[in-house]
């Protein structure tokens, strides 16, 4: 599931390939939005709000989108839409003189009023990628139900804004905290420190492209997101996966049974496969230093 930083990356996309130029024609494939006719504006902006898109157009629109699970904007250099786009998955196709953005299997599409963008983003937190985020009222926010496991509360976008599973499992590892732990065992010092570093780890990889570990090559760019049934870097123990929360609205998280201080409740311990992808080796000394430069 994209996270703040591949929204981040995708707004920027977006937004140097429209702002500023006129659209030539849209076509949004949701009904209450078929008739929206956008020919003739120019776009503004293209902003990320957590995990959210806002496209500002002139005239006191904005086309919020949000990717969920497998939702993307690609952005073409055409003059119209290619036959190839017409994938049924597509929502919102959207061309300039000379680009068109592609959003497909979009999670969510709605064309708002900027002025009343708080109806469709008002709920969130302070955004990690805001460089004006808000700590302390996200710390409130994360302290306000202290018996939610830290993964719940961090995950929770009402709390704070851009963190999905991989900028949760990847801060709870490297400070060696149990992912279902609650809010009250883990302490407000330890809290503090994990949004810090999930922040960092955000920031990080709006820079140089998805990495929590310091390499950006697929299957090798985390310590336990997307590593079960490999190896830790750190300590060599298989790194497993554990729901966490209550149903159904458990999420699964991976984790290192020895960094991360014991089994889940939930684990039996049985053999975990990986997921399917080789991983290089290095050498584990060298690797922690190049990342603690990073
Ligand atoms: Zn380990």
């Amino acid at each position: 599931m994209p996270e703040g930083d591949a929204v981040w990356r995708a707004a920027r996309r977006l937004h140097e390939a429209l702002a500023g130029e006129r659209l030539v024609g849209a076509d949004l494939r949701v009904p209450r939005l078929a008739t929206a006719d956008l020919r003739g504006r120019g776009t503004l902006e293209v902003v990320p709000r957590g995990k959210h898109l806002l496209h500002r157009i002139e005239g006191d629109l904005t086309l919020h989108s949000h990717l969920r699970m497998e939702g993307r904007w690609r952005v073409l250099r055409a003059s119209r839409p290619p036959s190839s786009t017409g994938r049924h998955t597509v929502r919102a196709l959207l061309w300039t003189a000379d680009r068109v953005a592609v959003g497909d299997q979009l999670g969510m599409l709605d064309l708002v009023r900027t002025s009343e963008e708080h109806r469709v983003v008002g709920h969130l937190g302070p955004d990690l990628l805001d460089p004006a985020f808000d700590r302390d009222l996200a710390l409130a926010n994360i302290r306000r139900d202290p018996r939610l496991t830290i993964t719940e509360a961090l995950l929770d976008q009402r709390n704070l804004a851009g963190i999905g599973t991989i900028f949760a499992s990847e801060p709870l590892f490297l400070h060696g905290i149990q992912p279902w732990r609650t809010v009250r065992d883990v302490g407000p010092e330890a809290v503090a420190e994990l949004v810090d570093t999930a922040r960092r780890l955000l920031v990080l990889s709006c820079r140089a492209g998805r990495t929590t570990a310091g390499r950006t090559e697929m299957g090798d760019d985390t310590w336990v997101h997307g590593q079960v049934g490999l190896p830790c870097r750190r300590c060599g123990n298989t790194i497993r996966l554990a729901p966490v929360g209550a149903p159904p609205r458990e999420r699964v998280l991976s984790y290192c049974p020895t960094c991360q201080r014991g089994l889940a409740p939930t684990d039996d311990g049985a053999r975990q496969s990986p997921l399917g992808h080789a991983r290089p080796d290095y050498s584990g000394g060298d690797y922690s230093r190049r990342w603690d430069r990073a």
